[in-house]
């Protein structure tokens, strides 16, 4: 038979279609950053839709790419996502897209399966947005409905504004704002949902857990990724700390913060779920007033992080201020290696840097401490250190992680100015008093009586070597001077002030 390439074409189509007629009609729900079943806008949008929802997860997502921290995370966040959806008798969709791309995938999904609409949460990075409007006119223009939903925000950005008309830029104002406008938008849980089951690839296969070597066993036994135990965890915040968390947040020795920040950054935990019941039991104990609006008004920052990303052309990378755009940085590429490595000789900075290479996480006042000791002591550009943190923390966040670098460098929208300097010493005698956070994370210095805990080359020789502490050996010497640091920091902020 002579071949004839508009009847292969019409055949193809025509097979096509006669496929889909006997393919159940599917509505796919694209998880993100939104891995939980419960108070899930879009999930709920896609099963009141009628048809069985096919519950997928692209790898990559079409936003920045994870990091090893979170990369990890995410591997037993889709294995406890896929559980709970097993429960319901279907069963996480997997696409590798590591060699092609969001779009690509969708092609393909729709080409297999027979979808009347898609279903996702918005997201607000500029790379994410770009990839969703792309593949929401794709989808439109091959008939499909594509539905997007506000499930990762308290408010979505554009539903604050100042009087203006402008989006908020300073956080006072914002939170005041937030307050007012905000009603918990809670959705509930499916009751019992219709998911279609479908053989895809395998979480295993997208190799997100770290193999030669296996670095993750501090992280292992510090976490529980997964919404159950995201659940769990503001539970027991709620219960043991948030009478006291106004007090306690910026005590690291402590430890009373909620530890919610990964559970957030991977939706595992709704906000409003968050505020619901953080508010509830304001309202129902007076005493804890004070903490419970402490907390959530740090869960808003969160919301003012996100505002800036929205607003923002690439936040990792531009500094918001651009009279940053001239600094003059250092290339200190030994300071920046003994940072990373926790032996700067800064004890309160060296604990926080070994907690996160061990934990994946650190504590809010020793993160503003190390990022000021680099961008400051070792004048070394905010963003090594902002790409340092998204590779190692669990929580590495598109929103947080670039705002709260640009707020400590002094480049950010409301910043801390760059002038103000943290003294890495008085840091540690005032928020670690008793040197508890230092010596669980710099074990050799654990026999240093508290008085020289935050400074041990001001310690006698006698006391050193009775506290079997050689520096330089066991412990090094401070990198940099802080009195000198401090100095040359302030020159070359006032040569940038000078130039702009
Ligand atoms: P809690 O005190 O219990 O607060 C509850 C929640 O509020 C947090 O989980 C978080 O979602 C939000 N929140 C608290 N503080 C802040 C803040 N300052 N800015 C924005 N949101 C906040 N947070 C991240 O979630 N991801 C990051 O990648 C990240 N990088 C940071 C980098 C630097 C240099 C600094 C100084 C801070 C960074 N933060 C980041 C903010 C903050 O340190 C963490 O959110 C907090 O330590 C998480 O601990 P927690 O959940 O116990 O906080």
């Amino acid at each position: 038979m002579k071949y004839d390439p508009v009847s292969v074409l019409y055949r193809k189509s025509y097979e096509q279609s006669a496929r889909r007629c006997f393919l159940k009609k599917l509505s796919i729900m694209w998880f993100r950053s939104d891995l939980r079943l419960e108070e899930n806008p879009a999930l709920m949008a896609a099963l009141r839709s009628g048809n069985p929802v096919l519950p997928v997860y692209i790898y990559p997502d079409g936003q920045r790419l994870p990091g090893a921290a979170t990369q990890w995370w995410l591997d037993k966040s889709l294995l406890a996502l896929d559980k709970e959806i097993q429960g319901h008798g279907g069963q996480l969709y997997v696409v590798d897209a590591q060699e092609t791309s969001v779009e690509e995938a969708f092609r393909k999904l729709i080409q297999k399966f027979d979808v009347q609409g898609v279903y996702w949460n918005r997201r607000y990075e500029p790379v994410g947005r770009t990839t969703d409007e792309t593949v929401k006119t794709w989808l439109k223009d091959n008939g499909i409905a594509a539905e997007s939903f506000s499930g990762s925000l308290l408010l979505e950005p554009w539903n604050l504004k100042t009087k203006t008309g402008d989006l908020y830029k300073v956080f006072t104002p914002f939170w005041k704002s937030l307050k007012e406008a905000y009603q918990p938008q809670l959705c509930g849980c499916p009751e019992r949902p219709e998911f279609a089951k479908e053989t895809s690839a395998t979480i295993a296969s997208l190799k997100l857990h770290p193999t030669k070597p296996d670095w993750s066993a501090g992280m292992n036994d510090s976490w529980s990724p997964g919404a159950a135990a995201a659940k769990d965890c503001l539970h027991k915040f709620l219960d043991s700390h948030l009478e006291n968390y106004s007090e306690t947040r910026d005590r690291p020795d402590k430890d009373q913060t909620s530890r919610l920040s990964p559970y957030l950054a991977f939706g595992e935990i709704s906000p409003h779920y968050i505020w619901s019941v953080t508010k509830s039991r304001i309202d129902e104990y007076p005493e804890l007033e004070k903490g419970g609006w402490s907390f959530l008004r740090e869960l808003a920052w969160r919301d003012f992080s996100y505002s800036l990303l929205f607003q923002s052309r690439n936040l990792a990378e531009e500094n918001w201020n651009s009279r940053f755009d001239d600094f003059g940085w250092t290339a200190d590429q030994s300071g920046f290696a003994a940072w990373k490595a926790g032996r700067t000789g800064y004890p309160i900075v060296d604990a926080g840097m070994r907690q996160l290479w061990h934990t994946g996480w650190m504590h809010n006042r020793v993160r503003m401490v190390v990022a000021s000791f680099l961008v400051k002591h070792l004048r070394i550009n905010w963003r090594e250190g902002e790409k340092w943190f998204w590779d190692t923390l669990v929580d590495a966040d598109s929103a947080n992680n670039p705002a709260s670098w640009q707020w400590v460098a002094g480049s950010g929208a409301d910043a801390a100015p760059y002038f103000r300097i943290f003294n890495p010493m008085t840091q540690a005698e005032k928020f670690d008093p008793n040197g508890e956070y230092i010596r669980r994370w710099v074990p050799e210095l654990r026999k240093l009586p508290t008085k020289y805990l935050s400074a041990p080359w001001t310690a006698p020789a006698s006391v050193l070597t009775a506290s079997g502490v050689r520096l330089g050996k066991d412990y090094p010497h401070p990198v940099v001077d802080h009195k000198s640091a401090r100095e040359s920091a302030l020159a070359a902020y006032e040569n940038t002030q000078k130039a702009s």
